[in-house]
């Protein structure tokens, strides 16, 4: 037998949900610069989800600061018990966006801004298509690419290289996100990047 309901006198108030502000780039190309600019413009709707790692840190890169520094060891065992919402191989080593990250900034209302690479992207999208807004910022070219990541000085060559392979092969997904950011002029980069995420969130 059905049930008939009569409907609610006032609707009921449709509460956005908070996005997934995704962003992907190669390495070296004023990602971190950018999202640190939007996070403090934006501070309270958007916050940085904190990924984990396997890679040891950079510099003067703090466990739980700019990532989770896990062991190999740990990483998996986390991946077995579901604690990513995604999760993927970079440069040779473990990269992952957990659950909690993502569903306890949500419960605040916050959206939350994620700088990953394009198979995060891609899992993303998946798990959580209506809130997942994709952003990829691009270098002017893979030579200016190649000059930035010298200056940097961070890197041994042999990463340099295995960088400048992983932003070619990323560079062919660029296609796939809502938005494409060129990054030859950072003021300009910006104020696009703003203005995506003012207007999406
Ligand atoms: P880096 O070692 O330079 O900090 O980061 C290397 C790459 O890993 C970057 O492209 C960065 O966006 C990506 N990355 C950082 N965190 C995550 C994550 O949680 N998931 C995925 N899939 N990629 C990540």
């Amino acid at each position: 037998m059905r049930r008939f309901q009569t409907p609610d006198r006032e609707p009921k108030r449709r509460v956005k949900k908070p996005k997934l502000i995704v962003i992907s780039a190669p390495s070296g190309t004023g990602k971190t610069t950018l999202c640190a600019r939007l996070l403090k413009d934006l501070s309270s709707m958007l916050t940085l989800s904190i990924s984990s790692t396997t890679r040891p840190p950079r510099g003067k890169e703090q466990h739980g600061i700019e990532y989770f520094f896990l062991s190999t060891q740990d990483f998996e065992v986390a991946i077995q018990r579901g604690h990513f919402a995604e999760h993927a191989r970079v440069h040779d080593n473990y990269y992952g966006t957990s659950r909690d990250a993502i569903e306890s900034n949500w419960k605040q209302g916050k959206s939350v801004l994620l700088d990953i690479d394009v198979q995060g992207a891609a899992s993303l999208k998946k798990a959580y298509p209506d809130e997942t807004v994709r952003i990829f910022i691009a270098p002017p070219s893979l030579e200016a690419l190649e000059q930035r990541l010298r200056k940097r000085g961070t890197d041994p060559e042999e990463t340099i290289q295995k960088r400048l392979k992983n932003a070619e092969k990323e560079m062919s997904h660029m296609k796939r996100f809502d938005y494409v950011i060129v990054n030859d002029d950072l003021e300009r980069a910006y104020r696009q990047l703003r203005d995506i995420v003012a207007q999406e969130i």
